[in-house]
């Protein structure tokens, strides 16, 4: 009798994760607690995880916002692997990048000019979208010919946006949140002022970094349809999606940078330690007691996603205590 040949154990493909903040204002708490989560993900699985600086909305970049985010990243200890030796990857100098993938996208017909202002998607009578989306597009150029399109721009003296050819049903499973469908829309890709949208820039930089596992706030959970179906169109594998809850704020609103929440740089000012800070939103997470004192580094070893909480919590930005929302 021959012995069977050992079974090989499959080897799960190394784990790449990615910081991907946007330098439109400085770091808050929020922003700090799920770069942590996301960070301590990838580096307990043995996994790499990287730093792209997400500056595609250049109107909206602050002077030194990519400085600041470096040194407040470093300050708290999530230090990410580099890709181009010390250089951080931005987004602002992969454009042509981003033109390749519209090419691409525009060759297998997934794409179609559109000549609608906000102003006409307002007055279109469609249901509004989540609060920072603005209404859904009722598919006014969907079907027009191209060039009737940038007519229509060239009249209204501006230029044709480009969408993604939306309706397809999208399911994929969070790793916290579940399963989950979501009817894809016919998104921007390109918009008129000729930026590249957000959902373009990153499913190409994900999926050309080799980015395997998303951690972020549950805001962009009404995202990851659509970036799961542009990934599939560009043959990228879509990742695998963490979204974790927002920090909120005493009065229970989302922190969001146009509201001025606390930063990092706020609780180091008043001399607050690197370890009392990651304690505390370690703690926030349900990851260590409340009052440890810790870094980075030394979460790794127990961190495991089924002890981080699923609800929002409050973070009290002057005693860095946290309770449930
Ligand atoms: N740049 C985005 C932000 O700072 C995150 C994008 C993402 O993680 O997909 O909110």
């Amino acid at each position: 009798m021959s012995i069977p040949p050992p079974v090989p154990t499959p080897v799960s493909p190394a784990v790449v994760g990615r910081l991907a903040p946007s330098p439109t204002g400085l770091m808050h708490l929020g922003n700090a607690r799920t770069a942590l989560l996301a960070w301590l993900s990838a580096r307990s699985q043995g996994g790499r995880i990287l730093l792209r600086i997400e500056d595609i909305d250049t109107p909206r970049v602050a002077p030194g916002g990519t400085r600041a985010l470096q040194e407040d990243l470093a300050a708290l200890g999530l230090i990410c692997d580099e890709m181009d030796a010390g250089s951080p990857c931005l987004q602002s100098q992969r454009r042509h990048l981003y033109d390749d993938a519209l090419t691409a996208l525009a060759r297998q017909q997934q794409t179609f000019l559109c000549s609608c202002s906000r102003a006409d998607l307002m007055r279109a009578p469609s249901a509004p979208h989540a609060a920072d989306e603005g209404p859904r597009y009722p598919g006014t150029c969907r079907d027009k010919a191209w060039p009737q399109v940038l007519q229509e721009a060239k009249q209204a003296g501006k230029s044709a946006a480009v969408r993604f050819r939306g309706g397809q049903n999208v399911r994929f499973v969070d790793g916290l949140l579940g399963e989950h469908e979501q009817l894809v829309d016919d998104f921007v890709l390109r918009r008129a002022d000729g930026l590249h949208a957000y959902q373009l820039a990153v499913v190409v930089d994900d999926g050309l970094m080799g980015v395997t596992e998303v951690v972020r706030g549950d805001d962009l959970l009404s995202s990851t349809g659509r970036q799961v179906a542009l990934a599939r169109c560009l043959g990228f594998a879509p990742p695998a999606h963490i979204h974790v809850p927002l920090v909120l704020s005493p009065a229970g609103e989302r922190l969001a940078k146009r509201n001025r929440p606390p930063t990092v740089r706020d609780v180091f000012a008043r001399g607050v330690a690197a370890e009392t800070l990651i304690g505390a939103m370690a703690a926030s997470a349900g990851l260590c007691p409340p009052g440890t004192r810790t870094t980075a580094n030394e979460l790794v070893a127990d961190f495991a996603w089924t002890k981080v909480r699923r609800t929002p919590v409050v973070i009290d930005p002057i005693t860095l205590q946290s309770y449930q929302a």
